[in-house]
């Protein structure tokens, strides 16, 4: 039995910022393969034509596997793409091939093309996987795969480099998201602010962090994911920092922020 609350209804969290190397794919999978060390049955959808996620989540992405590309389509459902990384039971990929680059262009044509990935992750779909939580990597733009990500969720999740113009762009992000709430998907909200790659000698990352809370309080997670290089060297080897060096500083914070994640989501619940 899981150690953490489970959510009473399956909290699906997209993770966005269109600045790229901000630490996106990096928290998705090791947020993810915490909640699934815990018990926490968590799907990833890799919505990145690069893939990182299926990367570091181990699963198949060559091109011509079946993909999110084939799910936007409409051709197959979730479960079909769905599979189990092998870097836990729990814990299941969508991954994201190559296919994927053109869809940007492709999804413009379509009917309904900014809910294609709600329809897919309808729950009739999910039946046989039934997981608790989906994590939706995005890729570093505001185009139409993120639109999609923003109207299927009902959480966003924000990671923010602790780095010089941190804070640059997030208006523009900001801006897309109540676009998204205005039109699209009025349950949408900014639901939790992860700061990332924080170097605690230098007195920048401080800064940035004291001007990330000053701006968005408490939506800002406690933990901060520090810098260190068993984070960046997990994927690869196939492996999150969760199984690559579970006693790491990063390991124990991505633990730590799941930790958050579940029991805000909990006590929001209870509210
Ligand atoms: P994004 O998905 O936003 O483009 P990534 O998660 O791919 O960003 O991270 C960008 C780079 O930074 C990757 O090489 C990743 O390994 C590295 N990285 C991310 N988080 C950390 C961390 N906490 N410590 C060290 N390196 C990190
Ligand atoms: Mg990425």
């Amino acid at each position: 039995e899981s150690l953490l609350p489970r959510p009473t209804h399956r909290r699906v969290m997209t993770v966005a910022n269109q600045k790229g190397g901000v630490g996106k794919t990096t928290s998705t999978v090791n947020l993810a393969a915490a909640l699934a060390i815990h018990g926490l049955k968590t799907l990833v959808i890799d919505l990145d034509p690069q893939g990182n996620a299926s990367t570091a989540l181990s699963v198949e992405h060559r091109s011509g596997t079946p993909s999110v590309y084939e799910v936007l389509l409409g051709e197959i459902s979730i479960a079909e793409a769905a599979q189990v990384s092998p870097t836990s039971p729990n814990l299941f990929c969508v991954p994201a091939t190559i296919d994927l680059a053109g869809a940007e262009i492709e999804l413009v044509s379509m009917v309904a093309r900014e809910s294609r990935l709600k329809e897919a992750l309808s729950s009739e779909a999910l039946d046989q996987l039934q997981p608790d939580y989906v994590f939706i990597d995005c890729p570093p733009s505001l185009g139409l795969l993120t639109v999609n990500a923003m109207v299927a969720a009902q959480e966003v999740l924000i990671p923010i480099q602790c780095e010089y113009y941190a804070l640059e762009g997030l208006s523009q992000l900001i801006r897309n998201i109540e676009l998204v709430q205005q039109h699209l998907n009025p349950d949408l909200s900014i639901s939790t602010i992860l700061l990332t790659m924080y170097d605690g000698r230098t007195k920048l990352a401080d800064q940035v962090t004291s001007e990330v809370r000053g701006h968005f309080g408490d939506v800002a997670l406690k933990t901060v994911i520090p810098r260190s290089v068993k984070v960046s060297e997990a994927p690869g080897f196939g492996q999150t920092v969760l199984t690559y060096d579970p006693g790491s500083r990063g390991s124990m914070s991505y633990l730590d922020a799941a930790k958050e994640i579940a029991i805000r989501g909990a006590q929001k619940e209870g509210a």
